[in-house]
Formats: C-alpha cells, structure tokens, sequence
C-alpha cells in the first residue's frame, strides 16, 4: 500500500524548465543531470518494493525532522517485524572505496559517503520513533540500483545492496510474511503528516520572467524545435505533436510552476508564448480552460 507516492520533486522540474529556456550556472546543470537520475533510479527502486506480496505501508521520499535536524528518506517500508529503511543510489560506472571513503574511479575524486548518510537517516529515524512511543526495529540498506555500478575494493559486512544481489534480496523480503494492524497504521500516517515541504525558489530567484527565452517549447523534449500552424505544433526534434490549446494549457502550467506568484493575463501569456502569434487563440484557450477573473481591464485567470 503505498501512503506517500513519489512525484517528481519541485526543483528537478523547476531546472528542467529553466535548462530549457536559459543556461544554467555549471553547478546547477550537475544538480539537474543528478536529481533526475536519482529520481529515475528511486522509480526503479518503487517497482520492486511495490511488487512484493507481503502487506505493507510504502512511504516515499520521506523528509522528516528529528531533534532539529531535517532527514530525507528514499523510502521506507512499514511491516511486521523491522521496519526497512533504503537509500537507493543509481551511481553509474566505477568506483572504489579505501579506507572508509568511496571515490569515483574516473575522477578520483571523493564523493558523498551513502553509509554515513544512511546511518544519519536511521539514527534521526530511530529518535523519532521513539520520541513517538514507537518501539520497532529498524533494518537499513543502501540499495545500488544501476546494474553498470562497480564498486571495486568493496567493504565486507556493511548494509550495502549491489544491482545484481538485489534480485536475492527482494525474495527474501518477498517471503517474510507480514500482518498490519492498528499500530503501523497509526505510524504510517504519522510520518506523512509530518512530512516537510521545501522550496527551492529562493535558491533560483535570479533567473526573473525577463531573463529567460520566450516561445513554446516542444511538450516532449523541452526543445524550441516546434513548428506551428493555427491547430497544431510539430516537434522538428522527437516528432511529438500537440494540439494549439494544450499546448497554451501547457505554457500557463509552466509559468505557474517557475513564477508561482505571477498573475495569468493573456498578455503575458502571449509574449510567453511567442511563437502563437494570434492573441485570440490565447484569449480563448485561457477562457476555455481557466476561470476568469477580474473587470474587463485587468483580466486575469486562475
Ligand atoms: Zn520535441
């Protein structure tokens, strides 16, 4: 049963839109290509753990607070018996680990050691259950999800998953029986009542309406490579095709998404969109599908 689904985070559909529309600081394009490959191995991740037959609360993407500290949990499975906490990593390629340390074997360099944050994770998680008056065992795993991860020199006896003892692990979690009641329940929703929320728009506030590049973008592969006539766009790029009015639809989603506090007017609907270059079009998709608001100077729509 999943409680928490896992929709694709704020900021990782924030960077793509304004990848697509200016160029990103270099540290931000690393953040980008980071965050969706973790996204798209926690998906993974979801498939499996949503697979297994024994009842359980699936609770995804989990950001709690412990003792004043944030956590952020990739998943978390409430059963009987222990309760399984993973961190999954889609780390591509080779790496190897020395004295405690994980390096990336191309770059040599040091990067983030997921067993320590995974020991962080459990050890805040435990502080909270307990403060909760829960008391329940907690098993915790990093999972390496990407079957072309190699970790070279790879400790013994630590709680480390390897793409290809991953299909081992899940039978086994797939025998363990498991009956639920009252209490993970009460758990389960507590945990995602308190789950936090937090905005990355402050860290991108200087990317401004004016700054970034007008025109429809293609729906599917965020490109200006669209061609337009008065019915339909055509993506010269990946081939999609959209009808006019959802892709206006579309555009007025996208600036809600970067410019949360922007009011929606036509006009400044229509210099977004620039390529549509009939305001009737954008005035009539906007009364179709939004509601309008406001006297006749000053429409704006919601
Ligand atoms: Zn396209």
């Amino acid at each position: 049963m999943i409680l928490k689904d896992r929709p694709e985070p704020l900021e990782l559909r924030l960077l793509k839109l304004l990848d697509a529309r200016t160029v990103l600081e270099e540290k931000e394009k690393k953040s980008l290509h980071n965050k969706a490959k973790g996204y798209e191995g926690e998906k993974v991740f979801d498939l499996l753990t949503e697979k297994l037959a024994p009842p359980s609360y699936l609770l995804h993407d989990l950001l709690l607070e412990s003792n004043n500290s944030q956590f952020q949990m990739d998943s978390l499975m409430i059963r009987q018996g222990p309760i399984y906490l993973f961190e999954v990593k889609n780390f591509e390629g080779d790496f190897y680990y020395e004295n405690g340390r994980f390096y990336s074997l191309t770059s040599n360099k040091e990067i983030k050691n997921p067993l320590l944050q995974l020991e962080r994770c459990e050890s805040l998680l435990r502080q909270l259950l307990q403060s909760l008056g829960y008391r329940m065992a907690i098993e915790a795993y990093v999972i390496f999800i990407n079957p072309k991860f190699h970790l070279y020199q790879s400790p013994m006896n630590q709680p480390i998953v390897y793409p290809n003892q991953l299909p081992d692990f899940m039978s086994k979690l797939n025998r363990k029986s498991s009956t639920l009641n009252g209490h993970h329940k009460s758990l389960a929703e507590q945990l995602v009542s308190m789950h936090q929320t937090e905005s990355p728009y402050e860290k991108y506030s200087k990317y401004s309406i004016d700054r970034l590049k007008k025109g429809v973008i293609c729906g599917g592969c965020h490109s200006f490579g669209v061609s337009i006539n008065d019915r339909y766009l055509q993506c010269r790029v990946c081939g999609h095709r959209e009808g006019i009015d959802a892709a206006v639809v579309r555009a007025v989603e996208e600036i809600r998404l970067l410019y949360p506090h922007e009011r929606i007017t036509t006009n400044l609907v229509f210099e977004w969109c620039e390529s549509i270059d009939s305001k009737k079009t954008i005035r009539r998709v906007l009364k179709q599908n939004l509601v309008c608001n406001g006297k006749t100077k000053g429409l704006f729509y919601e």
